[in-house]
């Protein structure tokens, strides 16, 4: 029993049952005891491990289609090179790493990180050095400065709370039951609101029948909309890589501890809990602004690798090395692109402006 369930079932015996995002909210980011907030959980001693934990060519190929985007939209002298959830900072690290031979780029960059964890804050800070400017760390995009942006994600919007709908019956009403977590016998136990109808669930009446599961991210659709502003009004490119689809269909619900399924409802604050992107999502919020950013169309992870030379690199790291980290080397690589791997379920969407070229590995 911990601390945070204690606090979690004393709310819902004050307040009722509460929403998938509002428990995912505390298990995940409870500034004392949640998931991210304590610990880092990344890497083989942790309970899961991300694509650039996995290999060095997945920073450098991303870095370098950055610096190409840069490159494409006339090189602004000075912009804002930011990662939204950058874990152990990796990814952060291989990017200023691979780009570094791209004249100018580095020079011209501001690090912006958007981490709320201070356990992850702590290890970014420790494999981040960038040569010119200082890092700015940020609860939020909202506070990002007014430039350029040259931005990626991985693994972020996965960790951001969702709520659950269940398409209700005729017999139960019109519209959608939502998941709620309640108290049975002092456990927290998963159930369904009453039937009632749902705005922005409307455009999945069409593809839904009774008892299909949706979900729905409210902080993915705020944030998609803060930065397609952005990148309208200042130029830049996000790139966004999660494991996801196109209009996601069912419960996608995970919790992971030690790299293993567990109950998302036992032990809040002890497993990581994410779910699928959605990213037609992504596309619905983008659109809704009605400024000229665009959305490219969704790539594979393996595909959108693959077009950017992550073999060719492969090859030529392969030739320095033998043995195990040889066999290591090529497993990476596999397991980077490989469609049974992370190659298909992962995908990439990338935003970027409209008077800009589509950025690189995207294209349709
Ligand atoms: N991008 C990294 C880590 C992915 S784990 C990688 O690929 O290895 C998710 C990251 O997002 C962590 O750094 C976590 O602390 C951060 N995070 C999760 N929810 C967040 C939120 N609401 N605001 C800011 N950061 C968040």
């Amino acid at each position: 029993m911990t601390a945070l369930r204690d606090l979690v079932a004393a709310r819902i015996e004050t307040t009722g049952p509460i929403t998938l995002a509002d428990y995912m909210a505390d298990a995940l980011m409870h500034p004392e005891y949640g998931y991210y907030a304590t610990r880092d959980p990344l890497g083989m001693a942790g309970d899961f491990t991300t694509a650039p934990e996995i290999s060095q060519m997945f920073g450098e190929i991303i870095g370098l289609s950055l610096a190409q985007a840069w490159i494409d939209q006339g090189q602004p002298s000075i912009f804002a090179l930011v990662e939204l959830g950058p874990g152990r900072g990796t990814l952060m690290a291989d990017i200023l790493r691979a780009t570094a031979k791209v004249a100018g780029f580095i020079d011209a960059a501001q690090i912006h990180l958007i981490e709320t964890s201070p356990a992850l804050r702590k290890e970014q800070a420790a494999r981040v050095s960038p040569p010119r400017s200082k890092i700015t760390w940020h609860d939020d995009v909202s506070t990002l400065p007014n430039l350029p942006l040259f931005l990626i994600a991985n693994e972020f919007f996965d960790a951001l709370p969702i709520r659950q709908f269940s398409r209700a019956t005729h017999a139960d009403g019109d519209g959608w039951r939502e998941m709620q977590i309640g108290l049975q016998d002092d456990a927290l136990v998963p159930g369904l609101s009453t039937a009632a109808p749902i705005t922005f669930l409307e455009h999945r009446l069409s593809d839904t029948k009774a008892g299909d599961v949706v979900e729905h991210c409210p902080a993915l659709a705020a944030i998609s909309e803060d930065i397609a502003i952005r990148i309208a009004i200042h130029g830049g490119v996000a790139l966004i890589l999660d494991y996801g689809d196109w209009r996601s269909l069912g419960d996608t619900l995970q919790a992971l501890l030690n790299h293993a399924a567990t109950d998302p409802f036992v032990n809040p604050g002890q497993a990581d809990i994410t779910a699928h992107v959605d990213f037609e999502a992504i596309a619905i919020a983008v659109t809704s602004t009605n400024v000229d950013t665009r959305y490219t169309r969704l790539t594979t992870q393996g595909v959108f690798l693959e077009r950017l030379g992550i073999t060719q690199r492969a090859k030529t790291l392969a030739k320095k090395l033998s043995g195990d980290a040889l066999s290591a080397h090529i497993a990476a690589h596999r397991r980077l692109t490989h469609p049974s791997e992370m190659g298909s379920l992962f995908k990439v969407m990338g935003l970027y402006p409209s008077n800009a070229p589509t950025p690189a590995g995207l294209e349709p």
